[in-house]
């Protein structure tokens, strides 16, 4: 019987379509709110996400233009380039929270708390799960919410590059998981502190190991190395402080590899003044219960073999890189082309490809931008930079059509040297000249490395304001097909720069229009700009001053040290 389905307490019974619908009959709810009813001629935009990127679409949809719904697992937007400050409170988890509710009330949509986890393409319907947790999982009852437009924003989960034993290891990702870290090191450090421990076991309970040296590990090792600083060392016995340690292990040469190497290398030297252990070239083998296992990329030691070593640990945070999530993988899996993509493919306004009436959009981690015209476009530019005419660009005349590009795209020093280093690879006869074939080549080969934006909250953050731009003009003009996809421009990333936190100091490059941009390496006015800059993008007023009482606090009185 269908409608012991629509037996939902929570949900007001004016939400719920009369009949069942979609391949798997059930219950359908079509709009919640009795504030907000669905009105009959709009059309229904469902957000499923309340990131970086579903929270910039809402800033920028026009009230009034669609019945508006969004789904996320969390009620809360999350300012995720700070969460690395609350796994040892130096930031409280709080200042780093909006409430989905008040930010979807701008534009009158409504907030469906619930986890999506499967897309009726032919009824253009999400299934929606409950979110009731059992301790074992989700296992909440199921329902549809239709659509006429979707907006796919869930972000990403972590890859595993098949490494076993990831069960043993933390995540930084959601607010849980700096709230069990931070709740982790404490349990860890007061079991350490106790007479009944061995010294060999102090040493396993102080030994904290970070896997994949990218910006969130990174930033996590510098904050509890903070951390050991400046508040373990004033309430813990001292005797302690040798047993501590901090390890890094980087796949790479280098940390922070996406950054300038001039950058990765202060880090690096600052890493080793604050006692870090930085382990690159080396790949971790697989975790055990207490010890991770890593095995070097290069040769060493008498046997000339590549060395396989052991780390006790105590917390090892897994953080080297993203991977699609199921309900990503899900709709990938729906549509032929799509079916071994590592993201949802999308073109250049967004529009997830394969679908027929354009009707789904996807941003963020969780998407990419395949855009054949980009090379023309680019093309173009070169042809533009060829001053003299000849059809022939010179590596000043490259330069400069590099330096037009890095406006748009993130090209930092090393990609503009291997950018360049590949003018000279084609240059086949040396005479310091491109012709146009050769330059239409060279394009295709680096084309990946141009249309592949880097997941980030920037690339998120911009993806949602334009789409949320594009969406109000497909209302106004009511017209999806043709005209007003001609008439909006394509997406284009603007890349301001990058920054990573490095303990009481923060490193970072701008994009200042010229190649390379500007760098920023480390002092005291680092950490105040870094602090300035997340500060001013915060999405309330209340998080604003909320960060400001808690940078004040930690300088104060220093961090809560208590396990709650
Ligand atoms: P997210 O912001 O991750 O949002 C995804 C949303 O979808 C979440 O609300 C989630 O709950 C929801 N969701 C997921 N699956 C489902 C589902 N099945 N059903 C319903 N809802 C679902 N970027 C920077 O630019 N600068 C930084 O300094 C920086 N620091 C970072 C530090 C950390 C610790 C982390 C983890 C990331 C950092 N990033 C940073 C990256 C940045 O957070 C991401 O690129 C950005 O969040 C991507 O935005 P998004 O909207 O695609 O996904």
């Amino acid at each position: 019987d269908k409608s012991t389905l629509i037996a939902h307490e929570n949900v007001p019974p004016l939400a719920l379509h009369p009949e069942a619908g979609g391949k798997k009959n059930l219950s359908v709810i079509s709009h919640q709110l009795d504030t907000n009813p669905l009105e009959e001629d709009k059309p229904r935009l469902v957000i499923v996400g309340s990131g970086w990127g579903a929270v910039s679409v809402l800033k920028t949809l026009d009230r009034d233009q669609y019945n508006i719904t969004v789904i996320s697992e969390n009620n809360y937007f999350l300012f995720t380039p700070l969460l690395p400050s609350a796994t040892v409170g130096t930031l409280e988890l709080r200042s780093l929270l909006e409430p989905i509710r008040k930010i979807a009330a701008r534009v009158g949509a409504h907030f469906l708390e619930g986890k999506a986890v499967d897309l009726d393409l032919e009824n253009k319907m999400v299934e929606v799960q409950q979110m009731v947790n059992n301790g074992t999982g989700t296992i909440g009852e199921r329902f549809y919410v239709p659509y006429d437009k979707l907006v796919v924003a869930v972000g990403a989960t972590s890859i595993t590059h098949g490494v076993e034993g990831l069960e043993n290891t933390v995540q930084l990702k959601t607010i849980r998981d700096a709230i069990n870290i931070r709740r982790k090191i404490m349990d860890n450090v007061e079991l350490a502190s106790l007479p009944t421990v061995t010294p060999e076991e102090r040493k396993k309970l102080l030994s904290f190991v970070v896997c994949g040296g990218g910006p969130t590990g990174i930033e996590f090792a510098a904050e509890l190395s903070d951390w050991i600083e400046e508040d373990f060392v004033k309430w813990f016995p001292k005797s302690m402080r040798p047993d501590i340690s901090i390890t890094v292990i980087q796949s790479r040469d280098h940390i922070l590899n996406t950054f300038d190497s001039e950058i990765s290398c202060y880090a690096e030297e600052r890493f080793k003044r604050k006692k870090i252990n930085v382990v690159t070239n080396a790949r971790v083998v697989r975790i055990e219960k207490d010890k991770v296992v890593y095995k070097s990329k290069v040769a060493t030691g008498d046997s000339g073999e590549p060395e396989i070593s052991e780390i006790p640990y105590s917390l090892c945070l897994w953080s080297t890189g993203i991977a699609m999530t199921p309900f990503a993988q899900n709709i990938a899996e729906q549509l032929e082309d799509q079916k071994h993509s590592r993201v949802l493919v999308t073109d250049e306004y967004l529009r997830v490809k394969g679908i027929p009436d354009q009707s789904i959009y996807a941003l963020g981690d969780c998407a990419s931008i395949q855009n054949p015209k980009l090379v023309e476009r680019i093309m173009d530019i070169f042809s533009r930079a060829d001053k003299n005419g000849d059809g022939m660009l010179s590596l000043d005349e490259f330069a400069d059509v590099v330096k037009h590009v890095s406006r748009r795209y993130p090209l930092t020093k090393q990609h503009l040297g291997r950018l360049v280093d590949t003018f000279e690879a084609y240059d086949k006869d040396k005479n310091g000249l491109l012709d146009m074939e050769e330059m239409h080549t060279l394009l295709h080969d680096v084309d990946n490395k141009m249309t592949n934006l880097p997941a980030t909250a920037q690339v998120a953050a911009q993806q949602g304001s334009y789409l949320g731009k594009y969406l109000n003009v497909l209302s106004n003009k009511n017209d999806d097909q043709g005209k007003t996809a001609r008439a909006v421009l394509p997406f284009d990333y603007h890349h301001l720069g990058t920054l990573a936190y490095l303990g009481n100091t923060a490193v970072g490059e701008f994009n200042t229009g010229t190649p390379g941009g500007f760098k920023m390496l480390g002092g005291l006015w680092a950490l105040y700009l870094w602090r300035s800059v997340y500060w001013s993008e915060q999405v309330s007023l209340r998080t604003r001053l909320n960060l400001s009482i808690d940078w004040s606090k930690t300088a104060l009185f220093g961090r809560d040290i208590s396990a709650v």
